[in-house]
């Protein structure tokens, strides 16, 4: 039988700056935006227990958070640190199963199959491990443990803040058949509306669903989503998918040497960069743009940044870039704007 956990490090931005400032621990604290005193855009990137007595809660609005609690500690991001405290996380993991799959900064599967004998066993390595976590990197985590990828994340979602979940073969049909189909993997507002609509809330009545119709519906997809509804997922605990970076590119429709014109093709790029960035909850730490000429020579600058996941770093680093470079005679034909050193500190829904 296989045993693979998930290790999630509670309110993770939070606990690290806790360890810096222990009074935070009695005080509601997030990181995230800046709240410019409820006028802020941005968003809550994490949250002690203590704030979340108030209703906040990562991803929500950080002018709802600061509505709901004004005089709470908001503190920026600090991404070199939380880097460091995550290899640090990482590396005792490590010390545990080599088969180990980082699924974001702070989070990521063991398959400890080989190690443990049984449930009980299991337990009692994944206690050792949340010690081992608890003294040496002064962070609380929690640990879902089951046969599969699917089933430890939900057990490791139910077991939060500092806890410890197995649930047996036995016992997972009861687990997840009241659970509503958001809790899947890549199942959204939208898969969960059209779900919905054909009659399908919760997981059991998912599985209860006719194959032949979710394939009709979803592709194959829809077998995907019916054996995760029964529970099974036979996905192996890999080494990491990594993107290495991220890029736009446009051609002008005809070839260029004017600022204007170019800068704003920069700004442009930047900003499509930037919803990627988003959207796959990186942070970066290299700005890189990309010249072809008409001749069709190409040429790439790259500078380095703090690691940051701002637009105006971004467009900042954009512009230095362009400027240092002497102006040539030769026109631009295509140019690119690229982000590299991408660090991910927000887990995606969808890991397949
Ligand atoms: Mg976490």
């Amino acid at each position: 039988m296989r045993f693979i956990m998930l290790i999630d490090m509670d309110y993770f931005f939070v606990a690290c700056e806790e360890i810096r400032n222990p009074s935070l621990r009695s005080q509601p604290t997030i990181v995230g935006a800046h709240p410019k005193e409820g006028r802020g855009r941005g968003v809550v990137m994490t949250c002690n227990y203590v704030a979340r007595k108030y209703g906040i809660h990562s991803a929500m609005p950080i002018s709802t958070a600061y509505k709901l609690k004004p005089d709470a500690k908001f503190l920026p991001m600090d991404y070199l640190y939380y880097e460091q405290k995550s290899k640090e996380v990482m590396a005792i993991m490590g010390r545990y199963s080599e088969k180990i799959e980082q699924v974001s900064i702070d989070e990521a599967f063991l398959d400890v199959s080989g190690k443990v004998e049984n449930g009980a066993d299991a337990v009692s390595y994944a206690e050792k491990i949340k010690e081992t976590i608890r003294k040496e990197a002064k962070l609380p985590c929690t640990i879902g443990i089951s046969n599969s990828k699917l089933i430890s994340k939900m057990a490791c979602e139910s077991a939060k803040p500092d806890g410890l979940r197995l649930v047996a073969e036995s016992e997972i049909t009861d687990f997840i058949k009241d659970m509503s189909v958001t809790k899947l993997y890549g199942v959204g507002g939208k898969t969960a509306e059209r779900l919905e609509r054909m009659g399908y809330r919760t997981i059991g009545e998912l599985s209860r669903a006719n194959v032949m119709q979710l394939m009709a519906e979803f592709g194959s997809f829809g077998l995907e989503l019916h054996n995760h509804s029964l529970g099974i997922d036979e996905s192996a605990v890999e080494g990491n998918y990594e993107v290495k970076s991220i890029g736009r590119e446009k051609t002008f429709d005809s070839d260029t040497n004017d600022d204007v014109e170019i800068l704003s093709a920069l700004k442009e790029l930047s900003k499509g960069v930037m919803s990627e960035v988003e959207s796959q909850g990186f942070s970066f730490k290299v700005v890189t743009i990309k010249r072809r000429y008409s001749d069709f020579s190409e040429q790439l600058k790259s500078r380095s940044i703090r690691p940051s996941n701002s637009l105006d770093d971004m467009e900042t680093a954009v512009l230095q870039l362009y400027k240092a470079q002497p102006k040539s005679l030769k026109k631009i034909r295509k140019i690119g704007v690229r982000v590299s050193g991408l660090t991910r500190y927000k887990s995606q829904k969808r890991l397949f």
